[in-house]
C-alpha cells in the first residue's frame, strides 16, 4: 500500500503549504475582502433597487431592557421616495446606517410617547440626520405633549458637539442651520378613540392614534397609507380596540408584545434573591403592555394580513426562545406572525398585495 502512503503524504504537504500560504498572506486576503465590502456599500444608494411602495425598516425591535441583539424601539419607513422614522430607541440610528437608510430623504421623526426607551437614541439620530443627511434645516420631530421639552433638551446636549463638527468639517458638511430638531406636539381629540391626521400629501397619509399605555398619557400609535398599501404601529399599549379599529384591513401591523409568564419568572427570581426594586418593576410592567396572544387577536380583529411583534419584553437573545415567547399566539391569528429582529426589511410594493421580508444584516 505504498500508493496510499504517498497520497496521504501529498495531501498533508499540500494542506500544510496552503495553511502556511494563507497565514503568510492573510492580511492581504482580509484587506481584499474589506475593499470589496467598501466597493459594494460605501456611498451606494441601497434603496435604488426597491420598487415603489411602502418599505419598513426594523431598526430596533427591543425594549428598555439590556439586549445585545436588539436596539430600542425604532421603525424606519420609506413611502415611495420619502423617508420617516417612528421612535428613536438607543442603537436604532446606527442600525439604520447599516441598513442603508436614506438619511438625505428623511422628512420627519414621529414619537409615540416620552418613555426613555423611545427617545434615548434621539441625539444620535439627529446627528446622523444632520451630517449623513446633509441637512440645511433642523429635523422635524412630531409627537405627543412633552416632545418640545425633550427635543429642546437634546438640542442643548448636542450643541457643543455641533460646534466641533462645524470647526472640523466646515459649513458645507456641518451647516449649523441643519443642526438638531424642531418639535411639533400633536393634540388628539379627547376620548379613547381619538385620532388625527398628522401628515397628508398626495398619496401618503400619516395618522396618529391614541393607544392605552396608562398611566402614560397620551401615548400614540400610527397608521400609514401610501397608495394602495398600509401599515399600523401600536407603540406601547395594552390590547386596545380603538387602535384595532384604526388598523382595519391594514397590510401589516407592528404590535408591541410582552410575555407575562417570562416576565413573572424574572420578577419571582429577583424577589427570591431579595431584590425588591427589580421585583416590583418587573411586576409593574405587566399591566401596560400586550401579550403576544393579545397582539395576535388585535391583528385578527383588525383584519391585518401580517403581524410583526416588536418592542419585545423580555429580551430574546437566542432564536429558539422566540418560539416560547410567541407560544399560543398563532392560534389567535391565521396570517403570518413574525417575531421582529433588527435588520429586517419589509417591502410592500404598490399595485400588488405582496409582502416580502428579508434580513439586511
Ligand atoms: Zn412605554
Ligand atoms: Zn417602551
Amino acid at each position: 500500500m505504498v500508493w496510499v502512503r504517498r497520497i496521504t503524504i501529498t495531501i498533508v504537504i499540500v494542506a500544510a503549504l496552503a495553511f502556511a500560504g494563507f497565514n503568510l498572506f492573510k492580511q492581504q486576503f482580509a484587506m481584499a475582502a474589506f475593499n470589496r465590502t467598501v466597493e459594494r456599500n460605501a456611498g451606494v444608494d441601497r434603496t435604488a433597487d426597491l420598487p415603489d411602495g411602502l418599505h419598513v425598516y426594523v431598526c430596533g425591535s427591543g425594549s428598555p431592557m439590556s439586549d445585545p441583539t436588539r436596539a430600542g424601539p425604532c421603525i424606519g419607513i420609506l413611502a415611495g421616495t420619502r423617508a420617516y422614522i417612528i421612535d428613536a430607541g438607543a442603537g436604532g440610528a446606527r442600525n439604520l446606517g447599516t441598513m442603508g437608510f436614506p438619511w438625505g430623504r428623511l422628512e420627519a421623526v414621529y414619537l409615540t410617547h416620552m418613555h426613555s426607551d423611545h427617545i434615548d437614541g434621539l441625539g444620535e439620530l439627529l446627528l446622523q440626520s444632520w451630517i449623513a443627511g446633509a441637512r440645511k434645516t433642523p429635523t422635524a420631530i412630531i409627537g405627543p405633549v412633552g416632545t418640545i421639552e425633550v427635543v429642546d433638551g437634546f438640542n442643548a446636549a448636542y450643541r457643543i458637539d455641533s460646534t466641533f463638527r462645524l470647526a472640523h468639517h466646515g459649513i458645507e458638511v456641518a451647516d449649523p442651520a441643519g443642526f438638531g430638531g424642531t418639535a411639533t406636539e400633536v393634540e388628539l381629540p379627547p376620548g379613547p378613540a381619538g385620532e388625527r391626521v398628522v401628515f397628508q400629501d398626495g398619496e401618503l397619509t400619516i395618522t396618529a392614534v391614541r393607544v392605552d399605555h396608562s398611566p402614560i398619557e397620551p401615548a400614540l400609535g400610527y397608521h400609514i397609507d401610501y397608495k394602495d398599501r398600509s401599515m399600523s404601529l401600536s407603540g406601547d399599549t395594552v390590547f386596545h380596540p380603538p387602535f384595532i379599529a384604526a388598523s382595519t384591513n391594514v397590510d401589516i401591523m407592528f404590535h408591541e408584545a410582552l410575555n407575562r409568564e417570562m416576565v413573572t419568572a424574572i420578577s419571582d427570581k429577583l424577589g427570591e434573591r431579595g431584590l425588591a426594586n427589580g421585583q416590583k418593576i418587573f411586576t409593574d410592567i405587566l399591566d401596560y403592555h400586550a401579550s403576544p396572544a393579545e397582539a395576535a387577536r388585535a391583528a385578527r380583529e383588525a383584519g391585518a394580513r401580517h403581524l410583526v411583534l416588536y418592542h419585545l419584553v423580555p429580551p430574546l437573545p437566542v432564536p429558539l426562545i422566540e418560539t416560547a415567547f410567541v407560544r399560543d399566539a398563532r392560534s389567535h391569528f391565521d396570517g403570518p406572525i413574525t417575531v421582529g429582529r433588527d435588520g429586517m426589511l419589509f417591502s410592500l410594493p404598490a399595485g400588488s398585495d405582496r409582502i416580502t421580508k428579508r434580513a439586511t444584516f
